[in-house]
């Protein structure tokens, strides 16, 4: 799947012959596409699926008919709706049912994960993060390190970056018996660059450190192994690849070897069910990954992802992973072949190699703040990242080889005719 393995061609006839053989063509339907335009920005939110809207409908309709008899009667009850949603989703990665729980925010699941696995004795008190994470995830580290009585000064070790990649060797340097937990990205928001989780978790537990990774920008598009790898824990989020939609619940991966720790933040939503409305003084957590389960579920927020599981099933993660490395690795052919030199100078910042990377790719340009608007006075919708990188995510249930072919063609025509320049240079906080 790398380039090398694959002959791309740089003619238009070429993409549309991609499209005539992806498997995955049929599933462009099931989407909302945006009109007049190519959306490039499913990585950071999906687009609305016909099955996302089907289910949320259908909740909608449950509380209309039902009122709160929905919470045993709902097609899926909704008291069990986190644990239904995580079962389904377990599959896509690589855990097995009671493992995936379907819960709060990204950021709440980071905290309560922190909390529940950091505990820091003795000399081993420190945290390996590194440089390049999403900042969500470093600024709830550094808050949590304060919780816990820690100077995050000393106790956060940020791996330093090199050329804008984080090498796991540098990682794996820094596990050392001061460290208690390390919590990393599997794919880094901005390069596209994909961790090697396996060889971190086995480095991790050489030298007795708990591991977790924010898969927040992989689910959906990278087939995960928790279960094979052996993490101890995990969370994601479910608006990016998953097309849960804005905001949609997030979910976590609780390895079942662990299963009976006590999670950092308890409530009654991760009670035993069968004890739950007893409501005793004493907490009786579930058993499995629904005791890091807080207060009850949005379902307006978690109900779209079931149709998105829906969706998911029927295309199958390997194929979906398969054309992923496909369209990206075309995107960068033509990048690198028409637009590499001056004076177009676009550059990619994402590994080339296969395994190492995700669903997105990282274009830096110098005037990437102005290309990235003359794009969407287009109708390409990419984004932008500080200082200078667009990412360019060409998902593969709704985005053909055809709208790659295009992308690139409008990258080439805001140059040729200059159109960036009519853009400031200055930027709004709406990215
Ligand atoms: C998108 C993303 C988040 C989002 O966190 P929320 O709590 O949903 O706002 C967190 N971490 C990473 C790495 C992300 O990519």
């Amino acid at each position: 799947m790398s380039k090398k393995a694959f002959r791309y061609e740089l003619g238009e006839d070429f993409a549309l012959r991609m499209d005539a053989e992806d498997p995955l063509a049929v599933f462009r339907t099931r989407f909302y596409n945006i009109p007049n335009s190519i959306y490039m920005d499913g990585n950071s939110l999906g687009l609305m699926s016909r099955d996302a809207e089907e289910t949320l409908m259908r909740v909608a309709n449950e509380w209309k008919t039902l009122g709160i008899s929905g919470w045993g009667r709902g097609k899926i009850p909704w008291i069990d709706f986190g644990e239904t949603l995580g079962d389904l989703e377990a599959t896509l990665v690589g855990a097995e049912p009671g493992e995936v729980i379907v819960t709060n925010s990204t950021t709440v699941n980071l905290h309560n994960l922190v909390a529940t696995f950091y505990e820091p004795k003795g000399r081993r008190r420190k945290i390996i993060a590194d440089e390049l994470n999403f900042p969500s995830d470093l600024y709830a580290l550094y808050a949590d390190i304060i919780l816990m009585g820690g100077d995050p000064e000393e106790d956060l070790i940020l791996v330093k970056s090199r050329n804008g990649l984080i090498e796991e060797d540098d990682i794996i340097e820094q596990m050392t018996g001061e460290v208690a937990l390390a919590l990393l990205p599997s794919v880094y928001y901005k390069s596209g660059q994909l961790t090697d989780m396996a060889r971190l978790t086995k480095a991790a537990h050489r030298k007795k450190i708990w591991i977790g990774f924010d898969c927040s920008h992989s689910v959906g598009v990278v087939p995960h192994f928790f279960d094979r790898w052996d993490v101890d824990f995990a969370f994601w989020c479910n608006y990016k690849y998953m097309n849960a939609g804005p905001g949609g619940t997030a979910s976590l991966y609780v390895n079942k070897r662990l299963f009976g720790i006590r999670p950092g933040l308890a409530g009654w939503w991760g009670n035993s069910r069968s004890t739950m409305f007893n409501m005793e003084t004493k907490y009786d957590p579930a058993k499995n990954a629904a005791a890091w389960q807080i207060g009850t579920i949005n379902m307006f927020s978690a109900a779209p992802l079931e149709g998105s599981l829906r969706i998911m099933g029927e295309a199958g993660i390997e194929r979906i992973r398969e054309k992923s490395l496909k369209i990206t690795g075309y995107l960068m052919y033509l990048i690198d072949e028409m637009l590499g030199k001056a004076p177009y100078n676009y550059s990619i910042v994402t590994p080339r190699e296969p395994e190492r990377r995700g669903g997105h790719v990282g274009v830096l340009h110098k005037e990437g703040w102005r290309i990235n608007q003359a794009l969407i006075a287009r109708g390409v919708i990419p984004d932008f990242r500080p200082p200078n990188i667009m990412r360019l995510a060409p998902i593969p249930l709704y985005v053909s080889y055809h709208d790659v072919w295009k992308v690139t063609q409008h990258l080439k025509a805001v140059i040729d005719n200059k159109e960036y320049m009519k853009f400031k240079d200055e930027r709004s906080t709406v990215t």
